[in-house]
């Protein structure tokens, strides 16, 4: 199996490229971020929970995301998947321990962790575009997206550190073309 990790700020184009590499080598995409947008569509209690702290540009408290994580794994398990591609989580140090101990308990581990860096300025711009489509509450005012990437800055940026000392940490500009990057990360990959 091969489990990758795809990290990065908000808007740096994880979901985008989470969704090719699936696709190309045939891995399974989990996004936290999706989960909690489909529960909220269907309005149930875990959707209409996590909202709050969503549109606040917040995250949703670690024991939320980790125990949702756990069952949505063993559900998708049952698929017998070459690999899982990790879209938005983990996003505190918290999320990652538990994640090392959910994959040993499966018997799985993380193999690579791609990080893709692009600034602020860029990032902002990206998303505001976004917004004209993606009908996200939490793209819509430029005050919800900076304070997502300050979160990112304070919380989910420290996680990178926890993937390096582990040797796993391969960083990549998430500037240029879309295909120009999706090659990289697939290099990575592939070099396994
Ligand atoms: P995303 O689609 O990954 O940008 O996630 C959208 C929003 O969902 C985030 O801004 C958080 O509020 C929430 N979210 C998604 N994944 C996580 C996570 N791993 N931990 C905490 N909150 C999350």
């Amino acid at each position: 199996m091969k489990n990758i990790i795809l990290f990065g700020p908000p808007g740096s184009g994880k979901g985008t490229q989470s969704a090719k590499l699936a696709e190309a080598f045939e891995l399974l995409h989990i996004s936290t971020g999706d989960i909690f947008r489909n529960e909220l569509k269907n309005e149930t209690p875990l959707g209409l929970e996590a909202k709050k702290f969503i549109e606040k540009g917040m995250l949703v408290p670690d024991e939320i995301v980790i125990g949702m994580l756990s069952d949505y794994l063993d559900k998708m398990l049952e698929k017998k998947p070459a690999g899982f591609i990790f879209d938005g989580f983990p996003r505190t140090i918290a999320q990652a321990e538990a994640l090392d101990t959910l994959m040993k308990e499966k018997g799985m581990n993380i193999d690579l962790v791609l990080a893709l860096e692009v600034d602020e300025p860029e990032l902002v711009r990206r998303i505001k575009g976004r917004a004209e489509t993606s009908g996200r509450v939490d793209d819509m005012d430029e005050d919800t997206i900076r304070k997502r990437i300050e979160v990112y800055r304070n919380e989910t940026e420290p996680v990178a550190g926890y993937y390096e000392k582990q040797g796993k940490l391969y960083r990549v500009t998430g500037r240029g073309g879309i295909e120009h990057i999706f090659e990289e990360l697939s290099g990575a990959i592939r070099s396994l």
